[in-house]
C-alpha cells in the first residue's frame, strides 16, 4: 500500500479524500493539537480493527473516540453527568478526554470491552474537518507504533506506518505535544487516569477533588487491573534504555554528568546544553517552560533512534502543572528507572 500525504493547504479534496478512506472502513492518521492520531469510523468495529493491527496495539486498550460537535456525545454514552457537562463547558474543545459509561453503539474493539467509553472535542481545525467531513466520530489511538514515542507530525506518523495505512492528513506539527488529560466520571469521585495537555489543578477548579491513578506514579505490574489500561503498557519509548533523573536541575546535569557513559545520549533543559557538549545531546526547552518541553520530548525521544547512543539520560520538570504529564511520559519512557535526587 502507498501512504498518501494528504495537505488540505494545498489539495481542496483532500478532506474529502480522507472521508472517502473512513466511511470505505479504513485508517487515516490525522493532527490534533496532542499529537496525531490514527483514526477509523467509530461505529465499525470492523475498520476500528484496522488500527489495532497498523499500530501492533494490544487488544485490551480502548481507544478514544474524537467528536467536532457537543451533541454528537449524546449518542455515544448512556449517561452525561453535571462534571462532564461542567468539564465540556469549560476544556472542550480541548486537550481532556471524558470516560463515561458507554451507549450500545460503541463496538467492543472501541472500548476494549470496557462497559466506559473515552469521549474528546479536539480542538484542531484538521481533525474537526474530517470528523465533519466524514459524518461520524473518530476513534483515534496515536499515530505511532505501539510502544514508540507518540507522533507530532505528519514525518514521524510516515516514519512509523508509511505502506500500513492509506493515507495521511498533514496539520503541521502539534501545538500541545503530550496526549489528552484523560478522567473518569464513572466512580464516586472524579478520577484522573492520564496527565495530559489538562492540567490537575485545572481539573480541580472546575470539578473540585480529583483522585489520582497510581499508574500515572509507578509501574504496574502486568498482573494488575487498572483502570486505564494504557497505562501498563512500556510507552513512549525510544530504542535505548532511559533513565531520567529528578530533582533540582543543577544537582541532576551533575548527577547524568558523573554517571552517563561516553556513548550515552542526553535530553536535558537548554539551559544545560553546554555541561554535556560532549554527549548526543538534544534539548528539551528551557527549565522553566513547561509547555515547550511537551511540544519537545516525543521528538527528541524519537531523534536518539537515528543516532548510536547506548542509553539516554534525562532530566525531568516538576509535577507542577503540564509538568505532571512532561514528567509522566518520560517516566514510562523509561521504564519508571527513576532517579530521585529530591
Ligand atoms: P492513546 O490514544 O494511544 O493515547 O491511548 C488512549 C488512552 O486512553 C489509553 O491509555 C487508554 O487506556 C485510555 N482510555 C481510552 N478509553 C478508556 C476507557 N474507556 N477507560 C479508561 N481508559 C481509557
Ligand atoms: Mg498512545
Amino acid at each position: 500500500m502507498n501512504t498518501q500525504l494528504l495537505n488540505p493547504d494545498k489539495d481542496e479534496k483532500a478532506y474529502e479524500k480522507a472521508a472517502k478512506y473512513i466511511l470505505a472502513g479504513e485508517v487515516v492518521g490525522m493532527p490534533t493539537e496532542t499529537v496525531y492520531g490514527l483514526a477509523a469510523n467509530a461505529l465499525d468495529g470492523q475498520a476500528v480493527k484496522k488500527i489495532f493491527i497498523a499500530k501492533g496495539r494490544p487488544q485490551d486498550n480502548p481507544l478514544i473516540v474524537h467528536i467536532a460537535d457537543l451533541k454528537q456525545m449524546d449518542k455515544l454514552v448512556s449517561f452525561i453527568p453535571e462534571n462532564a457537562k461542567k468539564l465540556a463547558d469549560a476544556f472542550w474543545p480541548g486537550p481532556l478526554t471524558i470516560i463515561l459509561p458507554k451507549a450500545e453503539c460503541i463496538p467492543i474493539e472501541v472500548s476494549a470491552g470496557l462497559d466506559t467509553v473515552g469521549i474528546r472535542f479536539p480542538n484542531h481545525k484538521v481533525a474537526q474537518n474530517l470528523i465533519k467531513a466524514a459524518g461520524v466520530p473518530l476513534a483515534a489511538p496515536s499515530a505511532n507504533l505501539s510502544g514508540r514515542p507518540s507522533t507530532t507530525t505528519a514525518k514521524h506518523v510516515m516514519e512509523d506506518l508509511n505502506g500500513k495505512i492509506p493515507a495521511v492528513l498533514e496539520g503541521g506539527a502539534c501545538t500541545v505535544g503530550v496526549e489528552s488529560t484523560v478522567i473518569s466520571l464513572v466512580g464516586d469521585k472524579p478520577r484522573l487516569l492520564r496527565p495530559g495537555g489538562i492540567s490537575l489543578e485545572q481539573l480541580m477548579e472546575v470539578v473540585g477533588e480529583v483522585e489520582i491513578d497510581r499508574a500515572i506514579k509507578e509501574k504496574i505490574g502486568d498482573d494488575v487491573r487498572v483502570s486505564a489500561p494504557g497505562m501498563k503498557y512500556r510507552h513512549y519509548a525510544p530504542k535505548a534504555p532511559v533513565t531520567v533523573v529528578c530533582g533540582d536541575a543543577n544537582k541532576t546535569a551533575e548527577y547524568i554528568k558523573q554517571n552517563a557513559n561516553k556513548t550515552a545520549g542526553i535530553l536535558c533543559f537548554k539551559e544545560y546544553m553546554n555541561v554535556f557538549s560532549d554527549y548526543k545531546c538534544f534539548e528539551m526547552g528551557f527549565k522553566d517552560d513547561v509547555s515547550s518541553q511537551a511540544k519537545r520530548i516525543f521528538d527528541a525521544l524519537r531523534a536518539f533512534d537515528e543516532t548510536d547512543v547506548t542509553e539516554i539520560w534525562t532530566q525531568c520538570p516538576s509535577d507542577e502543572g503540564l509538568g505532571l504529564a512532561v514528567a509522566n511520559r518520560l517516566k514510562k519512557a523509561a521504564g519508571f528507572h527513576v532517579i530521585n535526587l529530591g
